[in-house]
């Protein structure tokens, strides 16, 4: 599979009055053409400031990428200055937010706002942009589009605004899309429809997304892969069907047990006792240890070596070495 967008070992760290938050803490991952990688966890685990940085929209100071890469078309996209970026940002990675209001100029149609943001981009007339618009707005699922082009947002929808900026996201043709919680502030029937609107449009389109969700419905909607989050870090990925049914670290099992699940009839929802980490000062060792049912003295001193399961399942916890199997086997 052709590879899009490589993060290496992304570090990302807010200087605070109260010391240095150490926000995403050497995260890495792949994305492939046409799929969809889903990056879940809890608030405050690192999954927006991880697809900010992509984006470089880290506020800069408090913010910073204070190590890392992250690889796009031959470039490091944390190397490069803020007029490149600009070029990239709309043209070949887009995001979406999860208000779509915060993305939408309320005193501007839409028709005007999406018609501008491609003539940003491209070298082409208004009449040819006008056009590609009204295609944009009929293919994201607005009804009669030559009139709606020329309404303001506050005359649509929240489930059509989120549609809007869908199209605007879309219509320089990007290679990525990053979508940072896109359904959470809509009705559930209305995420449904945007959910399968995502796939649709990846299908036509062979676009690669990437999805920013604390929802494991959305995920599994979605996902090809997902990629678990915990204090800074991935502690585990894998293929949909692996985490959702292999699951190998006992903070993706918590996450599992702690929601409803139409295919595990009658089982008790289990909430994750505890919180996670200061990362003021993360721990040395797992970040998970004071949560974990499992933990041992090793998990407190050392974090865990990544051991791989599968070509894309791969999981960072000491259960996994072979002397916790051997114990947990009960064989000494
Ligand atoms: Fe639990 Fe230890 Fe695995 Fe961390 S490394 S999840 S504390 S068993």
């Amino acid at each position: 599979m052709e590879k899009v967008l490589e993060v290496k070992d992304l570090h990302v760290t807010f200087t605070t009055y109260g010391g240095e938050v150490q926000a995403v803490r050497g995260v890495s991952f792949d994305l492939y053409k046409g799929e969809t990688l889903a990056i879940v966890g809890e608030s405050g685990c690192g999954k927006s400031v991880t697809s900010q940085s992509i984006m470089r929209l880290i506020p800069s100071p408090p913010g910073r990428i204070a190590d890392g890469a992250v690889q796009f078309k031959g470039k490091d996209l944390t190397k490069l200055k803020e007029s490149e970026m600009r070029d990239i940002r709309g043209a070949d990675i887009s995001m979406i937010f999860q208000d779509p209001m915060t993305a939408l100029n309320p005193t501007i149609t839409v028709g005007e706002q999406i018609i501008e943001g491609i003539m940003q981009h491209e070298t082409i007339s208004r009449q040819d942009a006008r056009k590609k618009t009204l295609e944009m707005l009929n293919l994201v699922g607005i009804p009669n589009p030559s009139e709606r082009l020329k309404h303001y947002p506050h005359q649509f929808s929240g489930g059509m605004r989120q549609r809007i900026v869908i199209a605007m996201a879309l219509v320089c043709e990007p290679e990525v899309l990053i979508a940072d919680e896109p359904t959470t502030a809509l009705d559930v029937t209305i995420q449904a429809q945007i959910l399968d609107l995502f796939k649709d449009i990846q299908k036509k389109t062979g676009v690669s997304i990437i999805i920013i969700t604390h929802d494991l419905g959305v995920v599994a909607q979605v996902a090809d892969r997902i990629a678990v989050m915990y204090a800074g870090k991935i502690v585990e990925a894998g293929e949909r069907r692996e985490i959702f049914y292999k699951p190998q670290h006992p903070y993706t099992k918590g996450l599992l047990n702690s929601v409803p699940r139409l295919d595990l009839d009658g089982a008790d929802l289990i909430p994750i006792g505890g919180s996670p980490p200061d990362l003021f000062a993360p721990p040395a060792g797992c970040p998970f240890a004071a949560r974990c049912n499992f933990a041992m003295e090793v998990c407190d001193r050392v974090y865990p070596y990544k051991t791989h399961l599968s070509r894309d399942h791969h999981v960072d916890c000491w259960l996994q070495d072979e002397r916790a199997q051997k114990m947990l086997a009960g064989v000494k």
